[in-house]
């Protein structure tokens, strides 16, 4: 039985007391971000309202201040992923962000014509399309791991993708479609005794499990702060310590550089080397209050409860007829997606708005695994541990409202 306080937790974000549409607001669009609680509002107020200063560069109080408490961001982040070195957590501004540096710069260093970068078919555009862009540039080839009717990767597909070719694997860890979280430190190890990398896209798995980036020998990781209660604009790229040595920087200007004459520049040392120009000040300062805040409340209570809420949420709408759930992987976590006959995503999404119910309708940006499933969009519906069984009640009775006015 989950030991979570719900109740006294959702004080903690003011926004799950506001309405829409004239009616308490019921937030299940976790998956597209996070709500923020009140300690990192309170972080980015004070902030802006009183220690405004430009890091890294100033001598005056301000600016030491803020630079010390946006490296103390990145010491959290360390922990929080449990990284070997602090110089291994670069700043981004979002997991968009880091695999578009990751793939330039990864690319630019590693991969030449003929090589392969293997790829889920469940992937986010964002870990699909910066690789098609490198690899056109290089001549190298993007390569899909299919899975199967639940939503999963098969292990044994995906070993007979890995060849002599296969420079990087990159890998979601829980799909923001699906919901099915992969065995990733199993694909991790497998990529490594082929001589392959391995990236992971933890977006959607950050802020409900622990990632544990030595534990899962993952060379890379990328995530945005704003699906983990932070603020918008930044993201977090972890690589190894060598790997990142390794590579070209990804953008140059301010703050990356050691030297500059018209003649050569030489470039910073980690993590400088791929933070060029002003970063997001404000929103570094106040991600560690959100990080701070999800482990009070700890990460294995949380996934407890995450669990829990999804599988009554399951169970409840499985209960209604014409529905067909989008995933049903047996590792699954926080999304629930799914179409109802007849009834097209957008009209239940706008229907449920009217309800005060937020879902998320469309194509999530993963239009290949719509293809994989023969649609074209679907509803889905994302849960964190601030929603309730009385969300879920809410939202299940919005659908059948809808399903009556549409049907
Ligand atoms: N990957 C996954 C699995 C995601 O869920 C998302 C956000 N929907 C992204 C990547 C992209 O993240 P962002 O838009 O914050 O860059």
């Amino acid at each position: 039985k989950s030991t979570l306080d719900v109740a006294k937790i959702r004080k903690d974000f003011p926004q799950l007391s506001t309405t829409v549409n004239d009616k308490p607001l019921v937030y299940l669009d976790n998956a597209a971000t996070t709500l923020k609680p009140q300690v990192v509002i309170d972080e980015m107020t004070k902030h802006l309202s009183q220690d405004v200063a430009n890091v890294h560069r100033g001598v005056h109080t301000l600016s030491e201040m803020g630079t010390r408490a946006f490296e103390e961001t990145r010491v959290t982040v360390q922990h929080l992923i449990n990284a070997a070195h602090v110089h291994e957590v670069i700043y981004t501004k979002g997991t968009t962000d880091g695999i578009n540096l990751l793939a330039n710069s990864f690319g630019e260093q590693y991969l030449k014509a003929g090589d392969e970068i293997l790829l889920s078919q469940m992937e986010h555009h964002s870990n699909i399309v910066p690789w098609q862009m490198i690899a056109e540039k290089k001549g190298a080839k993007v390569v899909m791991i299919p899975i199967n009717d639940a939503g999963e990767i098969s292990l044994d597909e995906y070993k007979k993708l890995l060849t002599p070719k296969t420079k990087i694997v990159s890998v979601v860890h829980t799909s923001n479609t699906l919901g099915t979280t992969n065995p990733v430190k199993e694909m991790a190890a497998l990529a490594h005794a082929n001589g392959s990398k391995f990236a992971l896209d933890a977006a959607q798995s950050i802020a409900h499990q622990k990632v544990d980036v030595q534990d899962l020998d993952c060379d890379f990781m990328v995530f945005s702060a704003h699906k983990i209660y932070g603020p918008n604009g930044l993201g977090i790229l972890y690589g190894k310590e060598d790997l990142l040595n390794a590579m070209p920087p990804y953008q140059g200007g301010g703050a990356m550089i050691s030297e500059v004459t018209f003649e050569k520049t030489t470039y910073n040392i980690l993590p400088n080397k791929f933070e060029a120009g002003t970063p997001a000040i404000a929103e570094v300062i106040a991600f560690k209050s959100a990080i701070d805040y999800l482990l009070s409340i700890g990460l294995d209570a949380v996934n407890f409860y995450e669990t829990e809420l999804l599988e009554y949420a399951t169970s409840e709408l499985k209960k209604i007829s014409g529905v067909r759930l989008i995933g049903e992987a047996k590792e699954k976590s926080g999304v629930l997606s799914f179409v109802i006959d007849g009834v097209h995503p957008h009209d239940l999404g706008t229907l449920l708005d009217k309800q005060g119910v937020a879902i998320r309708t469309g194509h999530h940006c993963t239009q290949p695994l719509m293809k994989r499933f023969g649609i074209t969009a679907c509803a889905r519906a994302s849960f964190t541990f601030y929603n309730t069984k009385e969300d879920v009640d809410t939202f299940i009775a919005a659908i059948k409202k809808a399903k009556e006015f549409l049907l």
